[in-house]
């Protein structure tokens, strides 16, 4: 792969601002990356279609060949640009990183899909589909990859994130569960009246610090143990008042195997726990989505990992704690590995990639769609 190709077309991709517009309002969207992307996949002979996910915002999907299929997933969104330290939209390269908002999350794999594709197209005729889709709202809640999934079925899927160039099988899930603690309004010098919803929440701190320290007894060979954190807290209305209420927003990070019933239920143990201490309180799951294993065995699996070591590369599967499309993608049906390039985590002030992870990860995906679709 030409290394000055690859810089030209990832510098392209970082300079096209695609900030999500649910996290940045100011910001325009992802249509214009993919009117960049629809252009680029025409010219190398797909068929293009753009998805309209909401107003304003479509997923780019190209389609080439027929048959078996693999779909390579990139998306297009970026998180904003705030709090960063660089030019976001400037990408410059300064020894083998290339800087700039996207760089590393997602458009470094995204412009490794798109020179491994190129590549791969002109070698041959494919014997199979390939699907390259890039998607919008990966950031925030991922309606575009939901949206993918009405319009295409896929016997495998590669999914580009920056993992380091490992092949990642395993992704925990989450939940936002949200608490309310009563207490009795009351002046602050009354104390025989005023219950202090706030004082009581401390005791529910406590039961979810107890439940936080079992979940480490639970383990996955790839994810680790599950956890939770309180997330925000509000409540109390002056120096005076006694408040009637406190609110308590928790995080928990689950396991494949930690059902959405499961978490629920545990949470609403504490809230009987409480009940019998005489703390009145309630709980409501907010939103969940469940994490996500794909069996070693599956053949996007394979192929993947058989690219790598034809590439001279480690294949040891790895398991991420943050949240992919792929989980979407699984629960769909279609295995789902998570793959691309090395560089700062992405979301960061001074966001990168390294250069030359992104050209092995093209060397590894042009392998990997040869060997799924041979
Ligand atoms: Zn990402």
């Amino acid at each position: 792969m030409e290394r000055d190709a690859l810089i030209t077309l990832l510098g392209e991709l970082v300079s096209i601002d695609s900030v999500n517009p649910s996290l940045s309002p100011t910001h325009r969207g992802e249509w214009e990356l993919g009117d960049f992307l629809v252009d680029r996949l025409r010219s190398l002979g797909f068929d293009t279609k753009r998805q309209e996910v909401e107003e304003g915002r479509f997923n780019v999907i190209g389609r080439s060949g027929r048959g078996k299929t693999l779909l390579i997933v990139a998306h297009m969104d970026t998180v904003g640009v705030d709090s960063m330290t660089i030019p976001p939209f400037k990408p410059s390269v300064i020894g083998d990183r290339l800087y700039g908002r996207g760089s590393a999350d997602t458009k470094g794999g995204m412009a490794a899909a798109l020179m491994a594709i190129e590549t791969v197209l002109l070698e041959d005729d494919l014997r199979g589909e390939l699907v390259f889709a890039a998607t919008v709202d990966e950031e925030y809640e991922a309606k575009g990859a939901e949206a993918l999934m009405r319009e295409i079925d896929a016997e495998g899927a590669l999914v580009m994130e920056p993992v380091g160039l490992r092949p990642v099988i395993a992704h925990k899930g989450f939940a936002w569960q949200e608490f309310q603690v009563f207490g009795r309004a009351a002046h602050g010098s009354d104390p025989a009246k005023g219950i202090d919803a706030i004082m009581r929440t401390g005791r529910l701190l406590e039961k979810l610090k107890a439940l936080d320290r079992s979940l480490m007894r639970r383990s996955h060979p790839l994810l680790g143990s599950p956890s939770l954190h309180a997330s925000q807290i509000e409540g109390g209305e002056g120096w005076s008042v006694y408040p009637s209420i406190c609110g308590l927003r928790v995080e928990r990070r689950t396991l494949p195997a930690e059902t959405r019933e499961m978490v629920d239920a545990e949470f609403n143990q504490i809230v009987d726990e409480l009940q019998e201490e005489g703390i009145v309180s309630r709980t409501e799951m907010r939103f969940f989505r469940e994490g996500t294993e794909v069996d070693e065995g599956e053949e996007i699996v394979r192929s993947l990992m058989r690219a790598m070591v034809a590439e001279g590369m480690d294949c040891s599967l790895a398991g991420m704690g943050a949240w992919p499309e792929a989980g979407i993608l699984n629960r769909s049906g279609i295995p789902s590995v998570v793959f691309g390039p090395s560089g700062c985590r992405g979301h960061e002030a001074d966001e990168y990639v390294d250069i030359d992870s992104v050209r092995r990860c093209a060397r590894v995906l042009r392998l990997a769609i040869r060997d799924f679709l041979h």
